[in-house]
């Protein structure tokens, strides 16, 4: 009945056993930033994979169809904000 409990070893934060068997003992986005993600981690990288860079992406298709994205963050976020704050 041990259950390993496994700590990310760049964040400290908790992370399951996949993936710190796979990712050196962290998280996959704590390994992204570490090993794969040169450069200013608030710019995208050049791996497909990088999350970063999908978000970028996401941002341009949204502004191309003609909608605010600061504006959806904002709504959805004082959402969250308002429930939040009645439990
Ligand atoms: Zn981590
Ligand atoms: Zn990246």
């Amino acid at each position: 009945m041990s259950i390993n409990k496994f700590n990310c070893k760049s964040c400290g934060a908790e992370v399951d056993e996949t993936s710190y068997e796979t990712f050196e003992g962290m998280h996959w986005l704590c390994f992204h930033l570490i090993f794969e993600h040169m450069g200013d981690p608030d710019e995208p990288c050049e791996s497909r994979q990088c999350p970063i860079w999908h978000l970028k992406i996401l941002k341009e298709h949204i502004e191309k169809s003609g909608q605010d994205v600061d504006e959806i963050i904002n709504t959805t976020v004082e959402k969250h904000w308002q429930q939040s704050k009645n439990t």
